[in-house]
């Protein structure tokens, strides 16, 4: 076996694993909320169950030495004042791993605070969408390994994904989907316990209309350029262009990479903001290696080498080629240059 099969098997496990934490923290929503008397509480636990589980799941495989830099930290749990949400993330992370104390789930989480300037390292983001995950909707467990820079490993669990384009995407499957993929050698859906799927994204005909996918949250890609861009191509292009599909978390990665939506569309919506690293690490790889290009506005490869910022890149463009092209023209056309 590869090192890096042996890598994806690790982390396959580990988002699935994750997965199972967050839909039962979900199912609980109402309860969490009791527990710890706080509305945004139950993606707090869900968020550092995951990350936990994951450190566990690539640490008891791989060895005490992984490399893991998370979006959370342990800072918060270990304030006196919210012992209520770390019982909670202990009970939640005591499901998958029986017996596990308080303690054990802090070192754990801490795992998660590796330095991303390492040549090798994997990345996570252990609630990736909260806002979806908190409206019962799309949210996804994104674990990446990255070297020198590239993104080669990824995992992502997309727990109320439905594997079924006709059923809608706003309300929380009973499956969901697992997506991964090893550079250079495809990128696959798994559902349920079914086999792995070989995703083969095919590109737009000329002319046939273009779906596009973009985030529910209006703070997070802007609305009016995205409009602009699918005027534009509409215009020039002979390709008709509809109102985004909406949806949270790198599920959209997903949705583009199965040939659900022809782009995913991630447009700047203030100076100054950097993506995160794991906000796209494990999706970018996904969708490429389902055959589609992923670069950020101006048509640059995503540099995951900087640390955890994407620092180099604003925004992102994810679509098979054809539509790549069109969009990234549609950008240049329009002189769309966020500082
Ligand atoms: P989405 O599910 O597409 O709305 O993306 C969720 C991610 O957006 C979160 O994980 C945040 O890291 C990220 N985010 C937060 N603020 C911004 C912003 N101003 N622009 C772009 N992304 C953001
Ligand atoms: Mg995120």
């Amino acid at each position: 076996m590869s090192d890096y099969a042996k890598l994806l098997d690790a982390g396959r496990e580990a988002v699935m694993l994750a997965s199972g934490v967050c839909r039962e923290v979900q199912a609980s929503l109402e309860q969490v909320r009791q527990i710890t008397k706080d509305d945004r509480s139950p993606v707090t636990v869900a968020d550092f169950a995951s990350q936990a589980v994951v450190a566990k799941v690539l640490t008891d495989q791989l060895g005490k030495d992984v490399i893991l830099v998370g979006e959370e930290d342990s800072k918060f749990l270990r304030q006196d004042e919210h012992r209520a949400h770390l019982e909670a993330v202990t009970a939640a992370v005591g499901d998958v791993f029986k017996g596990i104390t308080a303690d054990e789930v802090l070192e754990l989480v801490d795992v998660g605070d590796g330095d991303p300037h390492h040549t090798s390292f994997w990345t996570l983001d252990p609630v990736d969408g909260t806002k979806g995950f908190l409206r019962g909707q799309q949210y996804a467990i994104a674990l990446a390994f990255i070297e020198r820079g590239e993104v080669v490993v990824g995992a992502m669990g997309c727990p109320n994904l439905p594997a079924n384009f006709n059923a809608p995407l706003d309300a929380p499957d009973p499956k969901g989907c697992v997506y991964e993929a090893i550079k250079g050698d495809g990128a696959y859906e798994i559902v349920g316990k079914g086999p792995p799927t070989r995703l083969r994204r095919v590109d737009v005909e000329p002319g046939a209309p273009i779906s596009v996918c973009a985030s529910v949250e209006k703070a997070h890609s802007n609305v009016s350029d995205t409009d602009r861009i699918l005027e534009y191509i509409k215009e020039h292009s002979g390709h008709a262009t509809g109102e985004p599909v909406r949806l949270d978390s790198q599920c959209k990665y997903a949705v583009t990479a199965r040939g659900q939506a022809d782009a995913y569309l991630r447009m700047p919506t203030r100076a100054g903001y950097v993506e995160r690293i794991w906000d796209h690490a494990a999706g970018s790889l996904i969708a490429t290696e389902a055959g589609c290009f992923v670069t950020d506005i101006f048509g640059r490869a995503l540099d995951f080498s900087k640390g955890r910022g994407l620092e180099d890149n604003k925004g992102i463009v994810c679509a098979p080629p054809r539509v790549h092209g069109l969009v990234i023209g549609a950008i240049e056309a329009l002189e769309i240059r966020p500082a």
